[in-house]
């Protein structure tokens, strides 16, 4: 068993407590960049309540996010790749823009951080049906439950079998939807989920 708060460990100390998006405020949770790729750090960032709503979703005021032209140049891939989406919703403003064309990043980097926009971006068209473990068709918003104790890569927790999750959100991959468990948004393979 891998100990749970690893990661919390080594996060802060590489931040000293501070939230690594902001930089302004104390951090206080893990943040494991979607869609989740390893139970390594450098997938992963420590910060405050206030970002991880942003980066959730919502409007963003430009005016606010002045710490983007910093973060965007972290050595971190989560921090980089998660200021990448936020400079994305921002669309109008020309100095996210200007930032977005001078920032460099790896292919892969790059295809991961476009992978999270398109998982959050309700107008992507999905290929195919999404199905549960009985076929029945899975939508956009709805519950499922658990039909296997699922171990969360990268989290440190094992899902019980049973476990509802409400909400899902459908990705480009019909095999995969995304749900909250425990608080974190993890891809699950909707042949371990049932239909609520
Ligand atoms: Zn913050």
């Amino acid at each position: 068993m891998s100990n749970p708060t690893a990661i919390e460990s080594e996060l802060r100390e590489r931040c000293s407590d501070q939230c690594e998006l902001c930089n302004s405020a104390v951090g206080d949770q893990v943040h494991h960049v979607e869609p989740i790729r390893d139970a390594d750090p450098a997938c992963s960032m420590w910060v405050c309540q206030k970002c991880v709503a942003h980066m959730a979703g919502g409007e963003l005021n430009a005016q606010d996010w002045f710490c983007l032209q910093d973060s965007i140049w972290s050595e971190v891939p989560a921090i980089q790749v998660s200021t990448w989406r936020m400079l994305h919703r921002m669309g109008g403003e020309s100095w996210a823009q200007d930032l977005i064309e001078q920032c460099y990043m790896e292919d892969d980097l790059l295809e991961w951080a476009k992978a999270g926009l398109l998982a959050t971006s309700e107008e992507e068209p999905v290929d195919g049906v999404t199905k549960d473990s009985n076929g029945a068709e899975l939508l956009e918003g709805d519950s499922v439950t658990l039909i296997k104790a699922l171990d969360v890569k990268g989290a440190g927790f094992t899902a019980k079998r049973g476990t509802m999750v409400k909400g899902i959100r459908l990705t480009d991959n019909p095999e995969h939807v995304e749900g909250r468990v425990n608080g974190m948004m993890i891809v699950l393979k909707t042949c371990f989920l049932k239909k609520a």
